[in-house]
């Protein structure tokens, strides 16, 4: 491609309006251009890394067995009506209607369409196990859409789907995948790491997310450093701690806390310590409400309560009327002693005797509060947010925490679809069963950011290998001078026809420029022909690492330029991924 017709807009100034260092690069580099909140075109340099993304992603799906696919973005309501999901994704589904006011949604997610598209005709356990898969846009009303296409509203995504007779299956066709998943992290060049997640609005059973680790990442996970074990926060496990010494169950007493309403307040007021008190929240939930209690100290994680409660979201009470109708208190004074309400309270809190908690009487607490006396009914299951110093709950090592962005995640969703929407096969037996499926996400148009996130230094981007938009710059200074003109050219057609995808600098600018633009759009090797290096009789070759090498000329002959060059950038480099 020769630079001086290639639309590369790139930009002196960096993106007053971009916080992630990737968005400010994708902005810089003439990657891409934001249309409105949340929505991006792709510009040629952009679009071309994203379908080498694309296609490693591909390549590796195939190896894996799986069969590509396209289904449409616009999906009849009815069938999300069918799997009761139409209501569950709220407003961050796209709805429209057509011309006979039927509804429509923009497809967020595939699981209806697949499901509907297989039931008819996958009905023999002949036919299974099949893996079926699409590369497709998907359409989010994301609340904030943020750091370009990071987290945007259309996006690129390969979503795969498979259907089994067994557990076994799937959990066999599940490994398959988290094999690719890691060949393709692998050759994108890629430090990521697997972790336990929430499966969240897709439902199902177990479910893993593959975490591009990055200082500036959206997402927390924790990982140990001695076993294998690696989570996503809002499901962290640990070892349960326990706080108190055996002491004797004393009597339950009243006391008043005037217009103490937080946990610091109560525990100076008192003068108790902050861990003997328990937090008291109300929750709204498919099954009505439900109370859950955490330690003074600890943050409620409500992941937890809805993965225990099995159900795709919780709403925590959070208005004053609705919470004095429920208790009988305002927040600061609310409890559980007395409700006749489910309870769930978080494990390290079990093993606390005489502790204070609100008196749902407003202005009082309660004192000596024990569990089988006071709140037999508690039920005990994990619910704080895991936190610092936190230890393994395998080995008992101390937990490391990472931030990190989520670039793709395998769910093994059980019989959620099939059940729902009839999607049945013919066993041995003769007898009908609910197909077994998974479905296997990787964000394609996440991927180039979180690549950035790891790869970019103060002069711009710096690709590996496997992804870069061009295997070299070709950069001719004094491209007006016919001497170096005409070597430029000789050496682009040359390198082309030996298969090098070879971007060349013809532009009339200054050696700064294009200097510049070489390294902010992270191409990793640049090849430089001035008139003062063509006098002694050399080019220059620089990589993206510095690395700076010479190839004299004088022998006048192209091809044997050619091959100097080729040994040259054939050098293996510290850092860099080649392709498997
Ligand atoms: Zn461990």
């Amino acid at each position: 491609m020769k630079l001086s017709k290639y639309y590369l807009p790139t930009l002196k100034e960096t993106p007053t309006d971009a916080e992630l260092e990737s968005h400010k690069l994708m902005l810089k580099a003439g990657m891409i251009r934001k249309v409105t909140a949340g929505v991006y075109s792709y510009l040629p340099l952009g679009f071309k890394v994203l379908k080498k993304v694309e296609e490693i992603v591909r390549e590796e799906m195939n190896r894996a067995g799986a069969q590509e696919i396209k289904l449409p973005i616009i999906q009849p309501a009815k069938l999300w009506q069918e799997s009761g999901r139409w209501g569950d994704f709220g407003p961050e589904m796209f709805k429209l209607s057509d011309r006979k006011e039927n509804l429509f949604a923009l497809g967020p997610t595939h699981e209806e369409i697949i499901t509907d598209l297989v039931r008819n005709e996958l009905n023999s356990y002949k036919d299974l196990p099949l893996t079926l898969y699409q590369i497709n846009d998907k359409f989010r009303d994301e609340i904030r859409p943020r750091h370009g296409v990071m987290r945007s509203r259309e996006f690129l995504m390969k979503d795969a789907y498979s259907f089994h007779t067994s557990q076994e299956s799937l959990d066999e066709t599940y490994q398959d995948m988290y094999d690719a998943y890691g060949r393709v992290f692998d050759r994108l060049g890629l430090d990521w790491v697997a972790v336990e997640a929430p499966s969240g609005l897709m439902g199902g059973g177990y479910s893993q997310e593959f975490m591009a680790l990055a200082d500036e990442g959206a997402e927390e996970i924790v990982v140990c450093s001695k076993c294998d074990y690696a989570s996503n926060v809002e499901i962290a496990k640990y070892q349960t701690s326990s706080n108190e010494e055996k002491t004797d169950l004393k009597k339950t007493k009243e006391v008043a806390t005037p217009g103490k309403e937080t946990i610091d307040a109560v525990s100076n007021y008192l003068d108790i310590p902050s861990w003997k008190i328990v937090k008291t929240f109300i929750y709204r939930t498919d099954e009505g409400l439900v109370a859950a209690l955490v330690g003074g100290d600890d943050d409620l994680e409500e992941m937890k309560l809805i993965n225990h409660l099995g159900t795709p979201k919780v709403e925590m009470v959070s208005t004053e009327s609705e919470i004095k109708e429920i208790t009988g208190a305002d927040f600061g004074s609310i409890g559980p002693v007395g409700l006749d309400i489910p309870i769930y309270a978080d494990l390290d809190i079990k093993s606390l005797t005489n502790f204070t908690v609100g008196a749902n009487k407003t202005g009082y607490h309660l004192k000596n509060v024990n569990w089988e006396k006071d709140i037999p009914n508690a039920k005990f299951i994990n619910l704080r947010k895991v936190k610092r110093g936190d230890r393994c709950h395998n080995c008992g090592t101390k937990l490391d925490f990472h931030r990190s962005i989520e670039v793709g995640q395998l769910f093994q969703l059980g019989k959620k679809y099939s059940d729902s929407l009839e999607g049945k096969y013919q066993d041995q037996q003769g007898e009908l069963n609910s197909y077994i499926m998974g479905c296997y996400g990787i964000g394609i148009s996440r991927l180039v950011p979180a690549i950035i996130q790891q790869n970019y230094d103060n002069q711009g981007i710096k690709w590996t290998n496997s992804v870069t938009p061009f295997s070299m710059a070709l950069i001719v200074l004094d491209a007006d001078v016919s001497k170096t003109r005409k070597l430029g050219n000789k050496l682009y057609k040359g390198l082309n026809k030996r298969g090098y995808d070879v971007l060349l600098d013809d532009r009339s600018s200054s050696p700064g420029v294009k200097f510049n633009d070489a390294d902010l759009i992270g191409i990793p090797v640049k090849i430089i022909i001035g008139p003062r290096g063509l006098d002694e009789g050399i080019i220059e070759v620089e990589t993206r690492t510095g690395e700076k090498s010479e190839i004299g000329i004088d022998s006048g002959k192209t091809e044997t330029i050619l091959d100097e060059l080729e040994q040259a950038i054939s050098k293996p480099e510290a850092g860099t991924n080649t392709p498997v």
